[in-house]
This record gives C-alpha cells, structure tokens and sequence, in this order.
C-alpha cells in the first residue's frame, strides 16, 4: 500500500517526536543548531541543509547553521536580505516553499555558493517560529539526492522547523540566564575582594590611631580623657567592623583554614559564653543559656566556630530592642547537636529566610538603615557552618522574634 503524497512515514514522525525530545534538554544554542541541521538534511535525503535566523538590528537574515563543508564564519558574514532572497521571501510570506532550480529563480543570489564552494540545486525552505508564532528565521534544505522534494518533505521539515524554533528560543534564554549569572558572580567576587583589600589597608593605619589614642588617654586631664574615650570607643566599633570584613578570609580559604578537633560543645559554649556581651548589658538585654549536663562530643574548629556563634549572638542583640531576651540553647538532636539562639526582636519576614544568608544581604534598605553591619555576618557564618559539616537555618515570625540553629553532626562514640 503507497503512502499519501502529503502523509508522513510514522519512522519518520518517530523520528521527530525523538528530535523534539533531545531538542527540549539542549542549553546552547550552536549545539541546537548544528542537531537540526543535521536533521533536516537526513530526514528530507538532501545534501546540506542551513539555518539563517533574523538580526532583530538589521532586520536582515544571516547563515547561523549550515551542514556543506564551506566556511560558517564567512557565510555568517554575508547578510541575507528580507526583500531580495528566497529565505527573505520564506520568512515574509511565512510559508514553506519549493524550487526546484535555484538558477531560474531571480531571487537566487549566487554569491553565497560561489564563497562556500557548494553548488546549490534546488531549495526546500520553512520558516522557524518562536513560542508565539512570530517568524525568527528559516530552515532549508538544498539539494534532494534523489528526485525533487516532496510534499511530505515539506511537512517533515515544517515540523522539525516548529520543534526548532522553540528550542533555540528556550536555549538563547538558557544562554543569557548563564551569562547573567556568569555577570553576578564576577560582580559578587570583585566585591569580595574589594572587601578583602579594604580591610587589609584599613587595620594598620586604624592600630596607629588606637596606639597614640590610647598613648595620649594616659597623658590626658579629665576632660581631655573623655574626648579620646569617644575616640577609642569609635575606633574599637570601626575594628570590630574590619574584623568581620577579614573574616571572610576564613571562608575563602575553604578547607586549608580549618583544623577541626574533638571538642565538648557543651564546655566549649560555655566558656564562649563567659565574658559578658557589652552591647546586650548596655541595651539591659538578658541573655540565658541552657546547656545540657552531658558532653555531646563535636568536630569543630574553635576559633572558627567563635567566629560563626558571634555572629549569630551579635545580630541577636543588634536586632532585638532594649530590654529584650535572648535564650541561647544546646541540645542533642538524633545524630546532632543543636545550637540555637532565640530573640524576642524584630524579627525576618518568611520569604527572605534564606536570602538573609547571602552576602551582603540586608532587610533593610541601604539609606534608611537604623542597624549597622556590613551584610557579611550570617553568609560568613553560613559558610563557615559548612566548612565544619554543620549546617545554619533560620526561623522567624516577624515583629515577634527570630530563632537562629546551628547543627553539627556529632562524633560517633564507641
Ligand atoms: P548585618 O548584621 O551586618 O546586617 P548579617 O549577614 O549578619 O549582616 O545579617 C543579614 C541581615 O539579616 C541583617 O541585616 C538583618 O536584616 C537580618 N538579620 C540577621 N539576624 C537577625 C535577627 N536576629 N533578627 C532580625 N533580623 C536579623
């Protein structure tokens, strides 16, 4: 039994419906290219086939795909214009068509074949859509092996042409989204290592200022002392600033930073919890710890864990108001050991819980900040978690209160 001129070959549609499959995953568009081509000419038994897509600028056509041996980078150098070309003719009336002898047609522009050295017979060309139908370029294929085009030829290449059009769209919007986060994160690392320079050159002429301020409080009368204390007082607020920017040196030097020992949490939290926090005795919070009575034995680094635990303490007095209270808990978990710190301050909105961990992230906006910092302490604290197997989350009901958890697994006795 003869198939219908206009049917097509179920290998043929099975063919497709693969193609359509291996299209949906592609993420460069080159790669999704070079595929359909290659397709095209094998599912129409012609010699080559090419892609032009539509400069949106120049509203003219240029080769971005072709399966003959000539040279893609000169072909994408010739432009195809709309008016005066059959791919431009193709893409205007939106239609798929068929010649059978380039050479009769007036449109048929010569130079292309004359500077990829590929003698172009006939044509079978389709235009490529985008998700909304718009025409954004054109498929053909040159040159059928054997006979002429066909009208399931036609059909075959309108399909493959659809499937195309919307995956090189969803694969140049796969591009840019890399790009851009390629951009984020250059922008992202010249901020970290801005901050790293900054930091460094500001501590030494900082410790000359806090030597002679200090040198010259011991030679001062008492009204003269009270003056250098204003001074010292900002210059140990600008130190603990600068502190938290070199922290990030920690992070950056991953693992070769690190030495994790065995290490008694319980002990090691209390004694961290000794010296009494200034800022929470000036703002007359109170801080309770309950630690258990048991060791619950850890892997941590200590002075990298100070650094982490600060941090979330810090914030825990910086964001809760005068008066407020901070409950500081250790606790063993299943396989962990849990530390929290719990405020009854101002507490995070639910959607930025994570987003709080990023660097630099801070709820509030730049210029109208009643909070100091840098954005840096709880990203810092999150890496450093990580750096020491734990992990950090938070949780919160805004107005209410926030509760900040560190787990770290612990060491398995016996
Ligand atoms: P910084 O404290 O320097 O602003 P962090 O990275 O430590 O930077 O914190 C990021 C942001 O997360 C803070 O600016 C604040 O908006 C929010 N935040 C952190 N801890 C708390 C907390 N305990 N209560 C309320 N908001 C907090």
């Amino acid at each position: 039994m003869t198939r219908q001129a206009n049917t097509i070959a179920p290998q043929k549609l099975a063919r497709l419906v693969e193609i359509g499959r291996i299209l949906n995953s592609a993420t460069n568009v080159d790669t999704a290219l070079h595929y359909i081509i290659k397709q095209a000419a094998a599912l129409t038994e012609s010699e080559a086939a090419s892609i032009l897509l539509l400069d949106p600028q120049t509203q003219q056509l240029h080769f971005r795909a072709s399966s003959n041996k000539g040279n893609d980078p000169d072909m994408a150098q010739i432009p195809v214009p709309l008016d005066s070309s059959i791919a431009g003719a193709i893409f205007r009336e939106n239609h798929p068509m068929l010649i059978a002898d380039v050479s009769k047609d007036p449109r048929w522009n010569p130079d292309v074949s004359q500077t990829i050295q590929f003698q172009t017979k006939s044509i079978l060309g389709v235009p490529m859509h985008d998700v909304d139908r718009k025409p954004i370029g054109v498929l053909e294929a040159l040159n059928k092996q054997d006979g002429s085009f066909s009208r399931e030829d036609a059909k075959t290449l309108t399909i493959l042409a659809d499937i195309a059009g919307v995956a090189v769209e969803r694969a140049r919007l796969a591009e840019d989204l890399a790009q851009a986060y390629q951009v984020l994160n250059e922008l992202d690392k010249l901020k970290t290592d801005f901050i790293a320079v900054a930091s460094h050159e500001l501590r030494t002429p900082l410790a000359v200022i806090m030597g002679y301020v200090s040198f010259l409080r011991e030679e001062a009368n008492e009204s003269m002392a009270a003056q250098l204390d204003s001074v010292m007082d900002a210059a140990v607020h600008l130190r603990d600033l600068i502190q938290g920017m070199l922290n990030l040196r920690y992070v950056d030097a991953g693992d070769a930073a690190v030495h994790l020992e065995t290490v008694d949490f319980v002990s090691y939290l209390r004694d961290l919890l000794q010296a009494p926090n200034e800022t929470a005795v000036a703002k007359q919070q109170t801080i309770t710890s309950h630690l258990p009575a048991q060791p619950l034995l850890v892997q941590l680094d200590k002075s990298i864990m100070e650094v982490a635990l600060n941090n979330l303490i810090n914030n825990a007095v910086k964001f809760t108001p005068p008066g407020g209270h901070i409950n500081i808990r250790l606790a063993q978990q299943g396989a962990e050991a849990w530390f929290s710190i719990q405020d009854d301050g101002i507490g995070i909105p639910e959607d930025k819980l994570e987003r709080i961990f990023n660097r630099f992230y801070q709820l509030e906006p730049a210029m109208v900040r009643q909070h100091g910092g840098l954005g840096l302490g709880l990203a810092i604290a999150k890496d450093l978690a990580a750096l020491q197997n734990g992990r950090i989350w938070a949780e919160s009901t805004q107005d209410e209160g926030s509760t900040f958890y560190v787990a770290l697994p612990l060491v398995k006795q016996g």
